[in-house]
């Protein structure tokens, strides 16, 4: 595997991070965007596990993935050309309500992060939006809420 090729992620945040090359080798750094939100933490690297799921949670767009939610690919039914692939990552917050089916609280969830990054609120046909595919998700689920595994500190200096 190319060098390029490795995914690194951050143990304290499990965001994806950013690689930086210069004279003294390789640094990694959060990406601007998650360093925008005031991380209180410098990136702890790891080499992302097999199997690692990455950004944030596809519900809140804001929390770190905590769950994954099995779910069959389908087509959104307010615009076909697009389609969800794949599982989706739930944060804890909204796998909590997920579990309880509390989806319209999933979308308050959704309207605050937007009010906090945008500082507008949520537009009434985006609402809308959620509302049909969260319900076209729901059909599609194929299985139970699953806990994705801590990450673990591997490096390097490590004794084995
Ligand atoms: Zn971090
Ligand atoms: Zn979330």
């Amino acid at each position: 595997m190319a060098e390029s090729d490795v995914v690194m992620v951050c143990t304290v945040c499990r965001f994806v991070l950013d690689v930086e090359w210069s004279e003294d080798g390789v640094r990694y750094l959060h990406t601007r965007a998650d360093a925008a939100q005031d991380l209180d933490h410098d990136p702890v690297p790891i080499d992302a596990p097999h199997g690692f799921r990455g950004g944030r949670c596809d519900f809140c767009f804001d929390g770190i993935p905590a769950f994954i939610l099995p779910a069959r690919d389908f087509l959104y039914p307010d615009d076909r050309s697009q389609a969800s692939s794949g599982d989706w990552a739930a944060c804890q917050d909204c796998a909590a309500l997920i579990a309880r089916n509390k989806w319209l609280k999933v979308i308050e969830r959704v309207a605050a992060t937007h009010i906090r990054h945008t500082g507008h609120s949520l537009p009434p046909a985006a609402r809308t939006q959620l509302q049909i595919r969260y319900r076209a998700l729901r059909r599609n689920i194929t299985g139970p809420l699953c806990a994705i595994p801590p990450l673990r500190e591997t490096g390097n200096n490590d004794p084995a």
